[in-house]
């Protein structure tokens, strides 16, 4: 997908080239929807990859940890609260996804 097919119109350009995140919401919901545990994580602390489904998860405290199964590092973290969830994947360096409609 082209960068300019990413960008919503109607976002807001302020005048110096960017917009706000409203502008990317549609593709990113794209990638957001596919199943997550077929997805293939890269550990930004060891640069190892497997599936997200091999994660180290604790899910036991008021919230969820996934760690790297190759060095233990932390690369999710899940708290749901009434109304909000938040989730924090600094941890990972890079998530593919199979594109949606790919029967993959
Ligand atoms: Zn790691």
């Amino acid at each position: 997908m082209a960068q300019d097919a990413m960008v919503q119109e109607g976002a807001l350009d302020p005048g110096d080239g960017h917009v706000d995140g409203n502008a990317v919401a549609g593709a990113l919901a794209a990638v957001f929807v596919p199943e997550i545990t077929t997805a293939l994580v890269r550990c930004g602390a060891c640069g190892d990859a497997g599936p997200f489904a091999a994660l180290m998860v604790w899910a036991h405290g008021p919230g969820v940890v996934g760690r790297c199964p190759s060095c233990e590092a932390v690369l999710l973290r899940y708290v749901a609260t009434p109304g909000r969830v938040r989730v924090d994947l600094s941890g990972i360096a890079e998530l593919e996804l199979a594109s949606v409609g790919s029967g993959r």
